[in-house]
């Protein structure tokens, strides 16, 4: 079958590889209809994320029909037409029945496991075509995927929803969405979303549904903050700079009641900061550059919330954790809990709430893919979100 394989720093291709099949009971193969690039599949691109090996297949936003399952599937059935959960989660251990799949004891192998426990102090769970250190599990950018435990990572799409209406639902609407509640919204609130990529406009069109009376998007890159007016959102063009004080004056002085970090580590600020980050991190002094996370926590109004759906991997310098001591800030992070959130989304696009496919901006061919990781890395052409069609 044809794949899109990781061979180096900015050098994906398409390969012909072997198919893959059932290695556990648990497994479905899906033939894949739509697959699509995420921003934290740019982390890969350029080289951010150790345990990739060459031949690696990318991907983990994909959906498609179940081809065939292994002895053990009780709920999938081959002919089903799932979109599939980004994280790989057994759905039975302890982190799983208390809905934090992401957390999954089961599915990370022992050699990555022990990799995370010493970067980390915990393993957590595994996400398809995400490096060694997260499980090195094939990719979904291929015409067919191993999917384990498919019983809980596939999620049935009902037949009236398009496969671009449902792709999100395996990552970026969960992602943007889960950051949007994690602000605890309260009829009246702005929230500030530092970052108008696909996850950051998913965390804006999710803070109005969840009752924000205003959002305010910060970005630099113009189709972005269109996409964002669009939706209603107040916009803040960095390139204009100070974007901080601007926050302050659209806020009377006190700032957003929350703010969410939609950059993670690969942040483009300007500035002295941001040079210092960047010597810093081609040094390996310092693994992660901060600066929309720092922004947000200068930002957010005293006793607010600053929400991190952005990737952090490594160390950052100069965190301000004597702005967020004084000003008494609540964090909320981490991986998100696809599996817990996906199919109360799904009703949402089902009722016609959100259609997610507003997000698209290219609709390519899996063999267009490796040209398509060069222009959505550079913002080039307008290019917010890419899918392939199979
Ligand atoms: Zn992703
Ligand atoms: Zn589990």
């Amino acid at each position: 079958m044809k794949a899109i394989t990781w061979s180096g720093r900015h050098d994906v291709r398409v390969e012909e590889v072997p198919d893959p099949s059932i290695v556990n009971p648990h497994d479905a193969i899906i033939r894949v209809t739509a697959t699509s690039i995420c921003g934290s599949d740019l982390h890969l691109y350029n080289g951010f994320l150790p345990g990739m090996k060459p031949g690696d297949i990318l991907g983990h936003e994909f959906m498609g029909e179940v081809a065939s399952t292994g002895p053990a599937c009780e709920t999938v059935q081959v002919g089903d037409r799932v979109v599939v959960m980004c994280g790989i989660s057994c759905g039975r251990c302890w982190f799983c029945k208390h809905d934090l799949y992401s957390a999954c004891d089961n599915t990370n192998p022992s050699s990555s496991q022990r990799a995370l426990e010493v970067a980390y102090g915990h393993a957590g769970g595994s996400i398809f075509g995400y490096s060694h250190l997260y499980g090195g599990y094939a990719g979904g950018q291929a015409e067919y995927v191993r999917v384990p435990f498919a019983d809980v990572g596939c999620l049935p799409v009902p037949p009236e929803l398009t496969d671009e209406q449902a792709l999100f639902l395996g990552d970026v609407f969960p992602t943007g969405f889960m950051a949007a509640e994690n602000c605890a919204i309260e009829r009246g609130d702005t929230i500030a979303v530092f970052g108008a990529g696909p996850v950051g406009q998913f965390a804006i069109r999710s803070a109005f549904m969840l009752g924000a009376e205003r959002v305010i998007a910060i970005d630099s890159v113009p189709e972005r903050l269109a996409m964002a007016a669009e939706a209603g959102a107040v916009i803040l063009d960095e390139t204009h700079g100070e974007p901080l004080r601007r926050l302050d004056d659209l806020t009377g002085g006190r700032g957003p009641d929350a703010c969410i970090d939609a950059v993670g580590l690969e942040a483009h600020g300007k500035g002295v900061q941001n040079a210092y980050d960047r010597v810093k991190q081609a040094l390996r002094l310092e693994t992660d550059r901060a600066v929309a996370l720092r922004s947000a926590i200068m930002a957010c109004r005293k006793g607010g919330i600053v929400s991190i759906p952005g990737v952090y991997g490594g160390f950052i310098d100069k965190f301000p954790m004597g702005a967020a001591f004084l000003k008494g800030l609540t964090l909320k992070m981490g991986q998100t809990q696809f599996h817990a959130y996906a199919p109360r989304l799904l009703e949402r696009i089902r009722t016609r709430e959100i259609d997610p496919s507003f997000v698209i901006t290219h609709r390519v061919t899996l063999d267009e893919l490796p040209r398509m990781y060069q222009v959505f890395n550079d913002k080039a052409d307008g290019c917010i979100k890419v899918v392939a069609k199979l």
